[in-house]
């Protein structure tokens, strides 16, 4: 699994991509992602698959996921402590000046009805569901996920520290289903004439990319590197033994990489797919450190005001890491040319992302979905931060909600630690290798 060389569609080497977040990267962002503000994540794994009859639940203990109850959330984060506490569209608290942990609990004050009261005479009750309409409108346009209801009664909270992402046993059918539908379905095909008849296994070959334009190979590279990500952690966290009598014992399992990733059981698509996990780390590296001026106003509230500074802190110190990278993905030669074409094509990849982020209520092992549904998340995120003041968001500014927040760090926390399960990988492998 030699890896080397510029990384697809970028400018910048895998050895320059490994050093940096390996040294500099992973290890703030692996202690931000301790706090509580980026561990709890609100989620409703129980929409029903809109295109295709459910799979038969996954029946391991491995993809049950454990909700939280409001006892186990900060107060900050509990809906009623929200609902009075947070300004309409940012995460800045209402009052800054109070006693926060006091402020966590209290009920409403009649300051606030007086806000309220004050908004009332000012901005009529049509004007206010206009505006909301048109936000709803705006949003729907900037977003590449589809939004959940956050108000159903089926979302929760799930601790994810609680709920890793590793090998869960879930596979067959049921995730080939997945994967082929996103693969076939959803990505871009080239644009070849032989190409409409390209199966699923031949399309999967990276040899064909070579056909299509920037924005449908970044498409493709971007669900690529998560599908390697994903598949890196359940080999870095495998269960390598359990029994009844046996405590399970949880690890890296090196034939289960090589038989993903080695050049030769791969008919030399493992290293190339691992490279497109580099490129699914660049395009989120870059979001991350062009969303800089609106991370850096964040207050990241839980209602613990020592754990929310030292947050703070940490996010300063990984966005001050990431714009310092030398080489960043650029965005900006994409969605360009004729205009109209160009925002077709642009509204063609939201609706292809908006798609997958759907395909997500299928995956038929919870915890698989959990974690399938934060990461389509993060990168939709991620291009949101992109693409928003390019074609249609133009004159549209950049905001983001708590939940993209969680999801966006988190990917990318996943796609940074399976660069350095790589090292890893590489470093066991070589051992194994008998010396010349
Ligand atoms: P799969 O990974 O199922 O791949 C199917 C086909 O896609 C392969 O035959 C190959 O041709 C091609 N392919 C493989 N990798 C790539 C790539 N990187 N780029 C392009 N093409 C590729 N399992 C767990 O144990 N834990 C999890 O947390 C987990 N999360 C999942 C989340 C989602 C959303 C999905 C759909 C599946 C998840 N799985 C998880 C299952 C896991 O991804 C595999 O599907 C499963 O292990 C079976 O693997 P496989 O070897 O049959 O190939």
């Amino acid at each position: 699994c030699e890896l080397n060389g510029v990384v697809d569609d970028c400018t910048c080497k895998v050895e320059s991509v490994s050093e940096f977040n390996n040294i500099r990267l992973f290890p703030p962002l692996n202690s931000l992602l301790n706090k509580n503000y980026f561990k709890f994540f609100k989620v409703n794994l129980h929409r029903p698959c809109p295109f295709w009859a459910d799979d038969s639940r996954c029946a391991m203990k491995g993809c049950h996921v454990c909700p939280c109850s409001p006892d186990d959330l900060p107060c900050g984060l509990k809906e009623e402590s929200n609902e009075n506490k947070y300004s309409a569209d940012s995460n800045k608290p209402v009052d800054e000046t109070g006693d926060e942990e006091e402020e966590c609990n209290k009920e409403k004050t009649e300051e606030d009805e007086d806000q309220l009261g004050a908004l009332d005479t000012t901005i009529s009750r049509e004007n206010m569901l206009a505006f909301e309409t048109w936000k709803t409108h705006d949003d729907a346009q900037l977003n590449f996920c589809e939004k959940e209801d956050e108000h159903s009664g089926d979302v929760e909270y799930v601790d994810l520290l609680l709920n890793p992402e590793r090998y869960t046993g879930y596979k067959g059918t049921s995730p080939h289903r997945i994967w082929s539908s996103i693969y076939n379905e959803n990505c871009f095909r080239p644009e070849t004439p032989e190409s409409t008849a390209t199966t699923y296994e031949s399309f999967l070959s990276n040899k064909k990319l070579k056909d299509m334009c920037l924005e449908k190979r970044v498409f493709y590279r971007l669900i690529s590197g998560l599908h390697s990500s994903i598949n890196i952690h359940l080999c870095a966290k495998y269960l390598l033994s359990e029994g009844l009598f046996e405590q399970e014992r949880w690890g890296r399992n090196i034939e289960e990489f090589q038989s993903r990733f080695d050049p030769e059981t791969t008919d030399g698509e493992g290293p190339i797919r691992l490279k497109n996990l580099y490129f699914t780390y660049l395009v989120a590296l870059r979001a991350i450190a062009k969303a800089a001026p609106v991370l850096e106003k964040e207050f990241f509230y839980t209602g613990e005001p020592v754990e929310d500074q030292e947050v703070q802190r940490i996010v300063k110190e990984i966005l001050k890491i990431a714009n310092s990278f030398p080489e960043h993905f650029d965005e900006s030669a994409m969605f360009q040319g004729d205009q109209q074409q160009a925002l077709q094509l642009r509204e063609e990849f939201r609706t292809h992302f908006r798609n997958i982020s759907r395909i997500m209520d299928c995956v038929g092992c919870d915890k698989c979905k959990l974690w399938g549904k934060l990461q389509i998340k993060g990168l939709g995120t991620a291009l949101k931060i992109l693409f928003t003041e390019q074609g249609v968001g133009k004159k549209s500014k950049l905001t983001l909600d708590r939940g993209e927040i969680v999801a966006l760090f988190n990917v990318f926390g996943k796609l940074s630690g399976s660069i350095v399960e790589i090292e890893e990988f590489q470093e066991l492998l070589s051992q194994d290798k008998p010396s010349a």
